[in-house]
């Protein structure tokens, strides 16, 4: 009989106890494609473990965080919407979750669940790996100020960018962060009105822009930001995994452009080495690459 990969509150006690299990929590989360990377990283790495999706409501999220800390878990990823509540199920918050607030690695230290966030530092390896360049060295525009985009705005400032600005359609979200994070001696990060001629005007001091919304999800969304507004000079990353709208206008426009395969492959490189510290980074990075390109051939 095939082994099943995905579970819910109801399932999860025909888990197989006997190898340490990991897993991906979210609602929905059939397509994830996060049990190709990690099971090929356990198995070629000869680390025992397996990892499955567990699917679960936001109001049941506690009732499975509770029955996961006393199961034979040893850690898990959350994705959309629970990365949030994860925040508050933790018993201690690393630096990297607090700074992005929210959490997408939960480690079981016997009970203790110590949550982080490696979303920030997962796409600043892709920017380098996709542009050759240092998110601290751009300036950067990130579009969509929800959980990703609070996460990669933090992580843009944190690493030094001198210019980080935000762009929401709840103009108040970016603002309030803006405002968060801006001090004294360093005041680079800004809100924008999503006004086009204001757009035109700052787009021309920008090197990076960054779609963390959720246009380009779906098939016909269109472009996230006019296509006038994009440069040849711009590098142009979308957190989304496939070629949407917003990167055939860059394109047509003579920008660089990437898909956010890359940063879904690093935060799990990442994710991995928080669990199994004595793993070579480069080596899961690599293992999980191919692993990662064969599962969305087939998605
Ligand atoms: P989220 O917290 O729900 O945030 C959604 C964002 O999209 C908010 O800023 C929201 O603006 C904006 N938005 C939604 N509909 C919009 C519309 N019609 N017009 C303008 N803005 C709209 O979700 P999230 O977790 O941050 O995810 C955001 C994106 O990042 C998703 O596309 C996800 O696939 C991607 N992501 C990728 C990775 C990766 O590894 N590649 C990891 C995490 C996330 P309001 O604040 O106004 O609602």
């Amino acid at each position: 009989m095939a082994v099943p990969h995905q579970y819910t509150l109801e399932t999860l006690d025909q888990i197989d106890r006997s190898i340490p299990a990991y897993a991906v929590l979210g609602d929905p989360i059939t397509h994830s494609l996060s049990p190709a990377m990690h099971n090929a990283a356990f198995q070629k790495l000869g680390i025992p473990g397996r990892y499955v999706r567990i699917q679960v409501p936001v109001e049941r999220l506690p009732e499975l965080v509770e029955k996961m800390r006393t199961f034979p878990f040893l850690g898990w990823n959350c994705t959309v919407p629970h990365k949030f509540e994860m925040m508050n199920l933790c018993n201690e918050l690393n630096s990297s979750a607090r700074a992005g607030m929210s959490v997408n690695t939960v480690k079981n230290e016997k009970g203790k669940l110590i949550g982080s966030s490696t979303d920030g530092k997962g796409w600043v390896h892709a920017i380098r790996e996709d542009f050759n360049k240092e998110v601290r060295d751009l300036r950067v525009l990130i579009v969509g100020i929800g959980g990703a985009g609070t996460a990669l705005a933090n992580q843009a400032w944190s690493e030094g960018s001198s210019k980080v600005l935000l762009l929401n359609r709840t103009f108040e979200k970016a603002q309030a962060l803006a405002q968060k994070l801006s001090t004294n001696s360093r005041q680079g990060i800004r809100a924008l009105a999503w006004d086009k001629s204001v757009l035109a005007k700052e787009l021309e001091g920008i090197d990076l822009i960054v779609n963390a919304t959720s246009i380009g999800l779906k098939p016909d969304d269109p472009s996230v930001l006019d296509s006038e507004l994009i440069q040849s000079h711009h590098l142009v990353y979308d957190t989304i995994y496939k070629e949407t709208a917003l990167l055939k206008a860059a394109k047509e426009a003579g920008a660089k452009t990437a898909n956010g395969l890359s940063m879904l492959l690093h935060q799990g490189a990442l994710a991995f080495s928080i669990w199994n510290p004595v793993a070579p980074l480069d080596e899961v990075t690599e293992v999980m690459r191919s692993a990662l390109q064969e599962a969305f051939k087939k998605s």
